[in-house]
């Protein structure tokens, strides 16, 4: 028989569930509505995941299930959007793009499209703030969440970050400022915020544009602790753990307070998939292309692979009507160019990995349930229509789940409260 991806039996319904069945991305939403139960703590195998501070309460945080990603995971796409595809979801408009600013385009992760329009937004007076991510000053390996509110401060937080980042840990201090703000960040945090607005009226009043980039997936900081140790490098003495930029894709780079500096090129740092350390979450994400966006930002090298330095020129997909104003808009004010459009098809092409996943996602879910496990329940992004129905996908999945490789243990810092 074949299981129903979106069986809401088999949905966790406590964070521990979610957590121990490794469907968990550490986005920081449990924090952020349940502080006094719950603090994002990275754990030993180098995830950032809800610690409890408290008794477990399922009540308390039903409404974090009602919006984890863990739990649930919805398109939320602008209706009225002219285009649609089978892979690529509904859209307005896929460009070529990148940064008006020559030093945003070569310090950004790719051609520094979502700086621009984070910067854009601020320049203009739309947002008064932007929530992100960046490195943490006092610890640059690792990421933490801020509230940037210059173009100086955005820029400065430009970048892809390639390990654990709680970006909605943030959110309820935003909010509570009660000022237009956008949010930057990946597309499991983007639909988790969707997912809030529905329960918290205050995120479409003040959220003013939800900003991704196409994900390949989190790593665990293990796989940046890998870079330290292959260098003799203590945490203690980064000053800079910068993961791409400054070209692109621009170069791994540390540096030391004894200054000493090291570089690894983008292919030596993801040329073997074995060391990529990418979270359970990733390989079950059923939308990394950023759906619940407004627009989504992505790499677009033909085959899915630099080949060596360039300019940085990012895919654009807007997606929602405020997502297309947005991009008119930063086009008119010359903080973002815009190039020659895209269709769907180069899409396939640039991202193969995103198009393998969308139709390996349904049977790998099957996997899960035919193993016992929890999944979240989606909709919208067209799993079922898409599934691939392949054998090896689901036994592959099953195998995992019953294996115990994705299974993760709740942090219990109720210690340290005491
Ligand atoms: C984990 C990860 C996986 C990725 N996988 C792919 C992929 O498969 N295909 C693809 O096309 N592109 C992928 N990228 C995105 C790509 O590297 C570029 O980030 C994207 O094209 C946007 O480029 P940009 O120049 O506009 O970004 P920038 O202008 O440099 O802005 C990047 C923004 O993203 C935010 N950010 C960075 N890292 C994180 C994070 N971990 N969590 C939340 N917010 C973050 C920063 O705060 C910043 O505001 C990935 C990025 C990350 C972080
Ligand atoms: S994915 Fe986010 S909301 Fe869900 S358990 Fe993890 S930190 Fe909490
Ligand atoms: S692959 Fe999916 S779950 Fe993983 S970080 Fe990216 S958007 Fe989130």
């Amino acid at each position: 028989m074949k299981l129903t991806t979106t069986n809401g039996e088999q949905t966790p319904k406590s964070i521990r569930e979610v957590v121990e069945a490794g469907l968990c991305i550490g986005c920081g939403l449990c924090e952020a509505l349940g502080p006094s139960r719950w603090r994002m703590a990275m754990t030993p195998e180098g995830r950032l995941r809800p610690g409890r501070l408290a008794d477990e309460d399922p009540a308390a945080d039903a409404d974090i299930l009602g919006a984890c990603p863990g739990a649930v995971a919805q398109a939320a796409a602008d209706p009225t959007a002219p285009n649609s595809d089978p892979v690529w979801g509904a859209y307005h408009t896929m460009t070529e793009a990148w940064a008006g600013d020559p030093d945003v385009r070569f310090r950004a992760a790719t051609g520094g499209v979502l700086t621009a329009l984070g910067v854009h937004l601020l320049r203009s007076g739309l947002a008064r703030f932007i929530l992100h991510v960046g490195a943490d000053p006092d610890a640059p390996m690792r990421s933490r969440w801020f509230m940037s509110e210059t173009p100086r401060q955005v820029v400065a937080r430009c970048g892809s970050r390639y390990g654990p980042a709680d970006p909605l840990a943030g959110l309820e201090t935003a909010l509570a400022r009660k000022e237009p703000f956008a949010f930057i960040a990946k597309p499991c945090d983007a639909g988790a915020l969707r997912a809030r607005a529905k329960q918290d009226p205050r995120i479409d009043r003040f959220c003013v544009a939800v900003l991704v980039m196409v994900c390949g997936g989190a790593s665990e900081l293990g796989k940046s602790q890998g870079v330290l140790d292959e260098y003799g490098v203590a945490e203690r003495d980064l000053t800079v753990f910068r993961y791409r930029g400054y070209g692109n894709p621009g170069r791994t780079r540390i540096e030391t307070s004894d200054g000493r500096a090291f570089e690894k090129t983008y292919g030596e740092m993801w040329a073997d998939e074995a060391t990529w350390r990418i979270q359970t979450r990733c390989k079950l994400c059923p939308d990394a292309i950023g759906e619940a966006a407004d627009l989504a930002a992505a790499d677009i090298w033909p085959g899915g692979s630099p080949t060596g330095e360039d300019a940085g020129i990012n895919g654009a997909i807007s997606r929602t009507a405020q997502g297309q104003a947005l991009l008119e808009a930063a086009v008119a004010s010359g903080d973002l160019v815009r190039g020659a459009p895209h269709e769907p098809r180069q899409y396939d092409d640039f991202q193969p990995h995103q198009v393998a996943k969308k139709r390996a996602m349904a049977a790998r879910l099957r996997g899960l349930l035919s193993a016992g496990s929890f999944t979240y329940a989606h909709s919208g992004l067209r799993l079922d229509a898409l599934d691939g129905d392949d054998p090896n996908e689901q036994t592959g999945a099953k195998q995992r789940v019953e294996s115990g490789r994705f299974s993760e243990q709740l942090p219990d810092l109720r210690d340290e409260t005491t």
